[in-house]
């Protein structure tokens, strides 16, 4: 079969692989669809700068992954061939506390083994998984969509889950790319009447008001702050979400919060720079650290998107087949449109 590997100083490597078997408690699905995240631009395809559960182990790169199981190994007890499945895409030990709570993302174990990062992941042909982390794909979702759920609108999903969104809350999305639109348009849809979307990149905004994913657009500049507060009543947002991962976009998450609000991050890299008694001990925030999600949460939010009619695919901008690997990552990290996507039909 195909696989895509990155060698880093953004280059792609399409080569020839065996095919996978399915040891116990395995299966082999066969890939079609594989989005790219930030996170393998940053840490992987610009260079290796990845350490622990973040270093690439040159394996097939991927780790958004999702298609149709084609093989099961002996021992597999609830999925079968023909099943359409997302890839949560960390296997972790299975028995220590994170693993049993579902955050396999959060296994500190040896045995823990992302897809794309340190085992084969999805931009092949075919994805050899562990039983354990597959979510079953409801019909009326597409391949694309459950590629999308496997890392970007999950890590979105959880982080409105942690503050607790509902109708009470407006919210703010500091960067609107891929992991910004998925919050703003699951903010939406969980009841959020004011959605609040800030970015560098003015085609970035134009995308995510054109998607329904914010209501109100704001450059990130020095006025930010004052259009937040203008449209808010002065107040700022119950809850807001950093999806920027840039020290000035946390800092303008945690300042546009309301009084007693919540703020998340989950833009990845970095440092947070405040004063801290003005940004967070008077005005009583309370702050989250979110990474991904759990595999419960994942087919919860499944399940959700058949219920409110939202498909994630509508944030993908770009589609490539695997041959186009090189282009495919090109366009992700020129970072001025919404998710790419490896489809492989
Ligand atoms: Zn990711
Ligand atoms: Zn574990």
């Amino acid at each position: 079969m195909r696989g895509v590997f990155l060698p880093g100083n953004r280059e792609t490597e399409l080569r020839e692989v065996p095919d996978p078997t399915p040891g116990h408690g395995q299966v082999v699905v066969r890939m079609r669809a594989s989005t790219i995240c930030g996170s393998d631009i940053r840490a992987i395809y610009r260079e290796h700068l990845g350490t622990g559960a973040e270093a690439y182990r040159g394996v097939v790169a991927g780790h958004e992954p999702c298609g149709e199981i084609v093989e099961v190994g002996p021992g597999c007890r609830r999925f079968g061939v023909g099943d359409r499945v997302v890839l949560y895409h960390i296997a972790g030990c299975g028995l220590c506390a994170d693993c049993r709570a579902g955050y396999m993302i959060s296994c500190t174990s040896p045995l823990r083994a992302a897809y794309g990062w340190q085992r084969d992941g999805g931009h092949a042909d075919y994805l050899l998984a562990e039983e354990s982390t597959c979510v079953p794909l409801p019909d009326a979702l597409t391949f694309v969509d459950g590629a999308c759920v496997a890392c970007g609108f999950g890590t979105a999903y959880e982080a409105l889950c942690r503050a607790g969104v509902s109708g009470r809350d407006a919210v703010l999305i500091t960067g609107t790319g891929p992991v910004g639109l998925a919050a703003g348009l699951l903010a939406g849809r969980m009841g959020a009447p004011l959605r609040i979307g800030l970015d560098v990149e003015a085609s970035r905004l134009e995308l995510a008001m054109s998607l329904g994913a914010i209501d109100v657009a704001v450059a990130a500049d020095d006025d930010a702050l004052d259009a937040i507060h203008n449209a808010t009543g002065g107040h700022g947002c119950e809850v807001s979400v950093d999806a920027s991962g840039s020290a000035a976009g946390r800092r303008t998450a945690l300042l546009g919060t309301r009084h007693h609000g919540r703020c998340v991050l989950v833009g990845e890299g970095g440092r947070l720079e405040i004063d801290v008694s003005p940004a967070l001990i008077h005005p009583a925030i309370t702050l989250h650290g979110s990474w991904v999600t759990s595999v419960g949460r994942m087919e919860e939010l499944v399940h959700n998107l058949v219920r409110w009619d939202l498909h994630p695919d509508v944030t993908v901008t770009d589609r490539f087949g695997l041959d186009s690997a090189t282009d495919a990552y090109a366009v992700a990290d020129a970072a001025r449109g919404g998710k790419v996507a490896i489809a492989m039909g």
